[in-house]
Formats: structure tokens, sequence, C-alpha cells
């Protein structure tokens, strides 16, 4: 089932040919072709109060699709109803989380479901000012949106008295400059509002004290893209679709080693085989080894877990991970998970913001002592400090990155601990020479050793 509709052209798309050769399926004309913007044509026509909006919401159990899963209608209910002075409506698109690709196609190939979603939020929540942040590596998506915006503009979707109802909401785009953490939603309205794009303290949340110090609700694109579906469907139907607690549809960009790596949308609930079959399955039928079913920010699990997992939320929690973004890395028998674990370390030491010393301090020494494990200088008692680091940086932190460092640390040693120890011990990577790729630094040192 596509309840997101174009994007379904990603299918079959190489992600090597980049993204700018696609049909006109994203115009508001062929939007409105295929039953787009009806749904706010519905609330208007129909006067559907703005509590009865989110009251549907909460009945579909739309969880956020940016990362942490919150209630969609739960958030919504939270911006007060009674505040005198501006609020404001954030879609969050600077999507930077490593694997994590939807949210770029949501926004090429169906831009109009996420301005439809953002007008609908902002009835709901009476707010007249909204801002899409957008990841400043995809200038395209951008440009994208922008000239989404101005068709619906044009076409009284936004802006001035929407469809003849006196409801008024201007949308803005803004892009950002590429920062991971902008991502985190505080660090965000700093960033919005000309600051160094740093998390904030919480409390207050955005909720109470968001975008100049006014109530502010942030989503997710893919969620914003969802909530025209769950107005035209109906709560009970967009619920049925996916499982008790999980509603709907979910978007999963599914890269490493596949066939066909894209975006492919399932069924919150579909089993992780049947997901790895729609991507052709692991690439020259080699052996599935693992997975980070959520971006790096979850933790890794070995095959033999994910191949037992439904992909939803709830499922993917208990197994000890998270579905997180939906951004699905598969990794073969050929992967060296302490070159895997080398390449994320360095990620979040490159993006933490420095803020906070557990943090900041952690996630270097987390990348140093990974680095000369896989360089085979490791020491004995390496994977202790690493253990330990990683633990003092969990919940000492302001905001997420910290504890998404510290779980990426600790999933890959939990599961695949044997395979630091034997580069430690031995020099070597445990991974069979007859499989070992290029990028493998200790290949060589093992290919001698073993011949
Ligand atoms: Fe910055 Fe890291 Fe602290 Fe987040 S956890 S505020 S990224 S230092």
């Amino acid at each position: 089932m596509a309840i997101l509709g174009a994007i379904d052209p990603i299918l079959t798309k190489d992600l090597d040919a980049g993204t700018s050769d696609v049909s006109d399926a994203w115009r508001c004309r062929a939007y409105v072709e295929r039953g787009g913007y009806s749904a706010l044509k519905k609330i208007i026509s129909e006067k559907i109060p703005p509590a009865r909006v989110i009251d549907e919401l909460k009945k579909s159990a739309l969880r956020g699709r940016g990362g942490a899963g919150f209630p969609t209608g739960l958030k919504w209910s939270f911006m007060p109803s009674d505040y005198d002075g501006d609020k404001y409506l954030i879609c969050n698109s600077d999507e930077g989380e490593p694997g994590s690709f939807k949210d770029r196609d949501l926004l090429l190939l169906n831009p109009h479901a996420v301005i439809e979603g953002m007008v609908i939020g902002a009835y709901a929540m009476g707010v007249k000012r909204a801002y899409n942040y957008i990841h400043g590596e995809i200038p395209e998506a951008c440009a994208r949106f922008l000239e989404a915006l101005d068709e619906a503009r044009a076409a009284g979707f936004v802006g001035n008295d929407i469809l003849g109802s006196g409801f008024c909401v201007e949308i803005f785009a803004h892009r950002g400059r590429g920062a991971y953490v902008c991502g985190e939603e505080t660090a965000m309205l700093e960033s919005l509002e000309g600051k160094k794009g740093q998390p904030r303290n919480k409390p207050p949340f955005p909720a109470a004290s968001g975008l100049y110090g006014a109530p502010t609700t942030i989503n997710n694109t893919e969620t914003f893209a969802a909530v025209p579906f769950v107005v035209s469907m109906g709560a009970d139907a967009y619920l049925a679709a996916g499982t008790p607690g999980n509603g709907g549809t979910k978007l999963f960009s599914v890269s490493g080693h596949v066939e066909r790596p894209g975006n492919y949308e399932v069924p919150l609930g579909t089993p992780f085989g049947a997901l790895l079959e729609l991507a052709g399955g692991v690439r020259a039928s080699r052996a599935l080894k693992a997975c980070i079913p959520g971006g790096t920010s979850a933790a890794v699990l070995p095959a033999e877990v994910m191949m037992n997992l439904t992909m939803d939320y709830d499922s993917i929690s208990r197994a000890g991970s998270m579905l997180g973004s939906g951004a699905v890395i598969v990794l073969d028998e050929t992967t060296c998970m302490v070159g895997a674990l080398e390449a994320i370390t360095y990620f979040y030491q490159r993006e933490s913001c420095g803020q906070c010393s557990p943090c900041r301090e952690g996630t270097r020494w987390m990348h140093r002592i990974v680095r000369r494990i896989e360089n085979g200088e490791g020491r004995s008692g390496d994977l202790e400090t690493l253990e330990d680091v990683a633990r003092n940086i969990s919940g000492r932190s302001i905001c997420a990155l910290g504890d998404a460092a510290s779980a990426a640390v600790q999933g890959f040693l939990k599961h695949f601990r044997g395979e630091f120890a034997h580069h430690i011990e031995r020099g070597q990577c445990l991974v069979p020479r007859e499989v070992q790729r290029e990028g493998c630094r200790l290949r060589e040192r093992s290919s001698k050793a073993t011949s």
C-alpha cells in the first residue's frame, strides 16, 4: 500500500542517477488530480472544528516519523489554544541521519502532501506562520519545495483567506547549512532565530516556549505528508493500514549491501524479510550479517534477530534498538564491524556541538579507541574503556546526540564483541579473507597471517 503516492517512482530509481529527472507528478495539478488537497477542502467545507482534527490524529496512532515516534495528535494537543500572541509550526526537513533520505525524496516527488499537512496542522493549532527548515545539503529539494509553495499559494491553498474560509497561514522555507545537530528541534529553533545551532536545555519544551519564546510545534516532513491521508481516509482506516499503536504506512530508506537501495513505503508491522526482498535482497546473494534498523543512532542488530522482527516502533524497541527515522542500513558478511563502528564514531565526534563535556570529550575518546582497534593497534582493556565511556555519556547530555553515539557503541560491542577482541588480540580481522573487501585496513595483514 502506497499512501504517500508519488513516492512510488523511487522504487525503480537508481540512487546513483540522482533525483532531478522526475516527472511532473509533484506538481499541484497532478497532486489535485490524484485527490490532493481534498482533506483540506473537506475540513473547510464541513467546518470541522480544530479539536476534532486533533482527535482524529490521536485515533489514527500516527507517530512522529522523524525518529522519536511520539504520537502526533498528542503533540498537537499540547499547543495552547487560548494563547493570544503568535504561535509557530515548523516542519523538520533537516534530514541528516546517516542512511536516511526519505524526506529529501518526499520534498522532490510529493511536496504538496507536505504543504497540505502543514496547512492542516496550522488550522488545527491556530497557527498563522509556519516554516520548513530544509537540510543545507539538498538545495534541489529546497528549490522544489519553494516552487510547490508558489503553486499552492496561487491555487489558494496557502496564504490569506484559504479557500474562502477566512483562515490564513503563510509558509516559508529556510535552508540550514548541513549541521546534523540542527535536526534536534531546539537547535533548529536557535538556528531559525539566526543564532548558532545548539540544543537548548529542556524544560521549557517548544510547546510552551519555542521559536522567539512562543508556543511552537515541530513535526517531521513525513509526518506532515501523512496527515492529509489520515483526514481523507479516516483514522480507523489509517490505523488499520498498520498495527495497533503503529498506525499507517512508513517510508524506509534502505541502503547498504542490497541490490536495489532506495525508499520503500510499506505498512508498519511488515516483516523485515519482506522489506529486504523489496530492496532486491542482500547483494550478490551474500549472507546477511547485521542491520542498523533506524539510522546510525539506533543500535545494530545481528541477522538472526532482525529476520524475526517486524518493522514497527514497538517490535524494534523490544529487540533493544529503535525504528528511528526508518533508515535501514544492511550489512552483509563482508563487513568488518570494527571498520563500520569507526565510521560511525567519526561521524558523531565531528557533529557534536561541543556544548556538554560528556558528549564533546566522550565522542572523541570513543572514536580514538575504535580507530586504533581498527588499525590493529588495540590494547588490552580498550573494550572495557570503550564501554565505560559510552555508559558515562548516556543520559548525561543536553540532547540525544550523546545518547545516540553511546547507543551505537554499546550495540556493536553487545553483539560483535568477539570481532573487536580478535582485532586487538590477533591484529587481524575476523571476517574471512576470501570475502573481505578493500575497505578493511587489516585485510593485507590477515591475508599474510593466514597464507
Ligand atoms: Fe551538543 Fe552533544 Fe551536548 Fe547535544 S549532547 S548539546 S550535540 S555536546
